[in-house]
């Protein structure tokens, strides 16, 4: 099943809503080391930690977002540790210039979209860096003062690595929840109609070599099973049928339960005939020897998606079903067969 909600923006213009603070960061630290060493830096180290923000920042803009696991990602957060120290070699004060708090930002970005070990990694890769930069950069005396700000870049880079990790994927697991919610139906777990509106058309271009079958299918006189058995056994009967019918339909074929003792069934690359056996099969596997009434539509999807297409099948499918009902329930209806030819099949 496709997401219900997006996690993780597709489009550039998405994803850029979500770097901007963080590039807006490298250039305004950019611009403060063109403005406090105009003459005395080292130019072209300013010019390559531009040149390399320039690059990170567009390939994190252009690039698809990787899966969480991947650990070729390391690659921008190594590149922003060189970018932090081409910015110290260009203000001539090591590491005492001010940018350390930069290397936080690869950290709360692995953080926000990578499982854990590639988050471990990144913090080890920017303390890494960080370690580098005072052994090149800074002068013995100097670097005997840091160890204390080493240490404590490193813990913090954890803590805050880790908060914002469980923050972001507690919120993965809500959005997950939340669509798992919105699109199943509590009683039986099957799809709901609005599992249906977001996988019915997928579902339907799954074969495109022979006509796909859409059916609704609707439990006979529940009403009456209802006042006989009272409202609890009738939601028995609702859970039973779908677990019956669970272990019949094939992975490939949705079915959803459009709402009360009313479903819906997609058969991808299946034609009617078919489509009437596995109503056959379905109905056979319906427990306490209820019944139901189905109406079947058969149609051929477009290579490209078409909704309207299936809407149409399906209000077709609808208009069988009545017609099961008007002649005598407990039987299968093509839509396409004439008022008087219902393909009856009684239980
Ligand atoms: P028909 O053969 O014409 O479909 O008759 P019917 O009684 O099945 O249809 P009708 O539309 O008259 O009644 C549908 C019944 O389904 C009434 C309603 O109480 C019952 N029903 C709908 N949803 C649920 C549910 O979630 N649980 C239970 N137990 N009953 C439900
Ligand atoms: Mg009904
Ligand atoms: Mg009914």
């Amino acid at each position: 099943m496709p997401p219900a909600l997006a996690l993780t923006p597709t489009s550039p213009r998405g994803r850029l809503r979500q770097v901007w603070p963080f590039l807006a960061t490298f250039a305004l630290a950019l611009a403060l080391s063109l403005l406090s060493a105009p003459g005395h830096g080292d130019r072209p180290a300013l010019i390559a930690a531009g040149l390399l923000t320039i690059a990170v920042g567009t390939a994190v803009l252009l690039v698809p977002w990787p899966r969480a696991s991947d650990w070729w990602t390391l690659a921008p957060v190594v590149a922003v540790g060189l970018i932090v120290h081409l910015l110290r070699a260009a203000s001539g004060s090591g590491t005492s210039a001010g940018y350390t708090s930069l290397l936080l930002l690869p950290v709360v970005w692995q953080a926000l979209h990578r499982r854990p070990p590639v988050l471990f990694a990144s913090i080890a890769a920017v303390t890494t860096t960080n370690l580098a930069g005072l052994l090149l950069l800074d002068s013995p005396v100097s670097l005997a003062a840091q160890w204390r700000s080493l240490i404590l870049f490193a813990v913090t880079a954890l803590g805050v690595g880790l908060t914002v990790n469980r923050l972001s994927r507690e919120r993965t697991d809500l959005l997950e929840q939340v669509a798992r919610l919105a699109t199943h139906d509590p009683l039986t777990g099957l799809h709901n109609r609005r599992g249906w509106e977001q996988l019915a058309l997928a579902a339907a271009l799954v074969d495109l070599t022979r006509p796909t079958t859409v059916a609704m299918l609707d439990l006979d006189r529940f009403k009456a099973y209802n006042d006989e058995h009272g409202h609890d056994r009738g939601d028995q009967l609702l859970v039973a049928s779908a677990e019956a019918w669970r272990g019949v339909v094939r992975d490939d074929d949705l079915l959803v339960r459009w709402g009360g003792e009313e479903f819906a069934l997609l058969l991808p690359g299946t034609d009617a005939a078919t489509a009437e056996l596995v109503l056959g099969r379905l109905q056979a596997a319906m427990p306490a020897g209820q019944t139901f009434s189905a109406g079947l539509a058969t149609y051929r999807p477009a290579a490209e998606p078409d909704r309207a297409d299936l809407a149409e099948a399906l209000e077709r499918a609808d208009a069988a079903l009545y017609r099961s009902k008007r002649d005598g329930r407990a039987r299968i209806t093509h839509a396409d067969a004439g008022p008087d030819r219902s393909l009856g099949r009684r239980r």
